[in-house]
């Protein structure tokens, strides 16, 4: 595998800071991800994962520690990042090039040829025609895959997906995982993915960091054999070693729980 560092994470730390006092969110996060990783964050509620994608995406600054994409600090949202959310924030009076066209007008960076690369990724993402039709016209995944077409279309380094696949039927979330994966691995792209759903990390992840909270804190770090990766997320959840892996994880957020029970 390619070892060029894509992120660095060192000592991230943040507090927040408000009338009710002071709250650390987030303690001595240390992370390298390297080129064409898929990395997952799992863990409970509460424990940071919002806090440390908002701290890489330049939302928010760190109180402590360095935080560095492609070996520059990371001070302000960056175009080296794409950032994908839960909810797809779609424009329903924007037909859906002109959706995926945000990406690139946010950026300033809408040419003549923007509108044939944006056909060309929507039918790479199965939306053949759908182009010029609006958002209430599809469905749920077809919308996500929308939101990943404007992710993607700038060309981002890293991408970082915040629960993008957890208000989908089952069936449709695997179809797009497996969609997911493939494509950033063809794009030779690197990915941190926040998911609640373990069953999901394994299938998808390089490694998946657990966290654990109060404050929020890496746990442990589950790297999954290349053979499950290789496989793609919907092959995967039928190898044996996927459900060692799936323990694994079980495990040690079992084992989190039980803390907080003390
Ligand atoms: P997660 O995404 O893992 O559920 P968050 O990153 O949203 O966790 O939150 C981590 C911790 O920081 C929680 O204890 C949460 O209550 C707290 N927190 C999140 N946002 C704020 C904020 N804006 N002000 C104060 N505390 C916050
Ligand atoms: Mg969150």
């Amino acid at each position: 595998m390619n070892r060029e560092k894509v992120l660095e994470l060192k000592e991230l730390t943040h507090i927040y800071v408000n009338a009710a006092g002071a709250h650390l969110a987030v303690n001595h996060i240390n992370l390298t991800v390297n080129k064409g990783e898929f990395i997952s964050l799992v863990g409970p509620s509460g424990c940071g994962k919002t806090t440390i994608l908002n701290m890489i995406a330049g939302l928010i600054s760190p109180t402590y520690g360095e935080l560095s994409v492609m070996g520059e600090a990371i001070t302000s949202p960056s175009s080296r990042l794409g950032y994908m959310q839960q909810q797809d924030y779609l424009y329903p009076w924007r037909t859906i090039l002109q959706n995926v066209k945000l990406g690139l007008e946010i950026r300033k960076e809408v040419t003549d040829d923007s509108d044939r690369k944006i056909i060309a990724l929507l039918d790479e993402l199965g939306l053949e025609n759908a182009a010029h039709k609006y958002p209430h016209q599809l469905s749920g995944g077809m919308r996500q895959r929308v939101a990943l077409a404007r992710t993607l279309i700038t060309d981002p380094d890293l991408l970082l997906l915040d629960e993008p696949f957890s208000a989908l039927d089952l069936h449709i979330k695997m179809q797009l995982e497996e969609l997911v994966q493939s494509t950033l691995d063809r794009l030779g792209k690197t990915a941190i993915l926040v998911t609640h759903d373990l069953a999901e990390a394994v299938a998808i992840s390089d490694r998946i960091v657990v966290l654990g909270r109060n404050p929020g804190h890496i746990r442990k770090i589950v790297t999954i054999p290349r053979e499950l990766r290789a496989a793609g997320p919907i092959e995967a959840r039928k190898h044996p070693e996927y459900q060692r892996c799936f323990d694994e994880l079980w495990h040690e957020l079992d084992e989190e729980m039980e803390k907080e029970g003390e």
